[in-house]
């Protein structure tokens, strides 16, 4: 094992390979800790959307410039990740929906993004198989560059650059501690050996907490058990994400016809249980198919659960803070991270390497929680 490393990232999911790529680019000697296989946390469980509509300022400039990377990033890191434009709608349900979504349009808009409001009409204009009756709508957002990337790839394609640029990524291998002097990180100890390095990014997902713990910071975040499924393949019939607030479930089609899509179920527990339910396949069947009831016969092939590392305001925690210098929050992402994960890479990257300061890491500073500048973000999924 190397003995020095300029910076060492914990975690090797999309945002750990996509934090190591982006410093190894600018000759950072950057080594990465995945203590199972890459993409063994959320990346490789999730439902790898891409949504650039938002309620805050910070998560829609986020998800706008991360688009704007995921445009170029098959060239960039020369593999496919399989980016497809397929726009989100998101149904809208009642009055209160429809004032929040005016609200998050006009936000949106002022950001430079391309997104309308739909009447009923003009929902099936979109995904045709939809009933617009069924699922309660009384109109909906669309925005034509929202999408899909896989995240497999995506993440592979990361950490194979990464490499070609002379990062070190050590699979099965767990941190156990950092060490710190007078408030600054000093070493990362795995349980294979030691790193010393100024610089500690901690991307561990919904075990962030724990890495967090080790330098003596406390974290709010708490891990939600999420379940998801997929289909057998059909013809190809949508090809947006469609998405609802109120009754929670999120589906789309893959471009090879299967439709993937999760709700949350009514027993959902805090708390790292893998174990999937039978009720989760109930709920999701009998939504989908009020939503699409030409999905009635389709069968369902496989279902999966993974966690949402949540925050108090379902904001991701992003940079350093005073109590201990070299130590990076690069968590808390909420059910998000895979859509902001290019930008997010791109600024916490600046910030080490420059010192570069931007006003997104100022506003989603661990210490916000502290100072009490918490804004929520309204459009998640429960
Ligand atoms: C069901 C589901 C659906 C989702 N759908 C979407 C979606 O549509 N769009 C979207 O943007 N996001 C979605 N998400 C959220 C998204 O998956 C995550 O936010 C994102 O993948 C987080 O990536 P990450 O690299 O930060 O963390 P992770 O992928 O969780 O990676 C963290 C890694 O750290 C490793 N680790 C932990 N502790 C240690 C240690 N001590 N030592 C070494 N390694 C350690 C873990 O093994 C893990 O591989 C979904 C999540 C789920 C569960």
């Amino acid at each position: 094992m190397k003995s020095r490393a300029d910076v060492v990232i914990v975690g090797g999911g999309v945002n750990g390979c996509g934090l190591a790529y982006n410093l190894a680019k600018r000759d950072m000697d950057v080594v990465v800790f995945e203590r199972d296989y890459l993409t063994s946390g959320a990346t490789g469980a999730c439902g790898a959307g891409i949504r650039q509509q938002w309620s805050t300022r910070d998560n829609t400039l986020l998800a706008i410039d991360s688009v704007k990377i995921f445009e170029k990033l098959s060239k960039e890191l020369g593999e496919d990740i399989d980016l497809r434009h397929g726009g989100y709608l998101i149904a809208i349900h009642d009055d209160k929906e429809m004032q929040q979504a005016e609200k998050n349009v006009e936000m949106q808009r002022s950001l430079g993004l391309k997104v309308d409001i739909l009447n009923p009409q003009e929902i099936n204009d979109v995904v045709p198989i939809l009933d617009v009756k069924g699922m309660n709508a009384i109109g909906a957002t669309f925005c034509p560059t929202d999408g899909h990337a896989n995240p497999f790839k995506t993440t592979f394609a990361y950490a194979n650059a990464a490499k070609r640029c002379g990062a070190t990524i050590y699979t099965h291998t767990e941190v156990v501690g950092i060490k710190t002097q007078k408030k600054q990180v000093t070493e990362v100890v795995t349980n294979k050996g030691a790193v010393k390095t100024n610089i500690v990014i901690n991307a561990a997902g919904v075990w962030s907490k724990d890495i967090a713990k080790m330098v003596g910071i406390k974290v709010p975040n708490v891990p939600i058990r999420k379940e998801i499924m997929v289909t057998e393949r059909l013809e190809p019939m949508f090809e947006a994400m469609v998405i609802s607030f109120k009754d929670g479930i999120y589906f789309s089609q893959q471009k090879e016809g299967q439709i993937i899509g999760g709700i949350p179920i009514p027993e959902q527990k805090v708390g790292y249980k893998t174990m999937p339910t039978v009720s989760f396949m109930q709920h999701m069947a009998r939504v989908l198919t009020r939503y699409a009831p030409v999905l009635k016969h389709v069968n369902m092939l496989r279902h999966w659960t993974g966690f949402y590392d949540v925050t108090p305001d379902a904001r991701p925690i992003l940079g350093e803070t005073k109590d201990v210098k070299g130590f990076i929050h690069c968590h808390g992402f909420s059910g998000h991270g895979f859509m902001l994960s290019p930008m997010v890479c791109k600024l916490l990257s600046d910030f080490i390497v420059d010192d570069k300061k931007s006003e997104v890491l100022e506003s989603l500073s661990l210490d916000r929680f502290k100072d009490k500048r918490i804004e929520h973000e309204m459009s998640v999924v429960g």
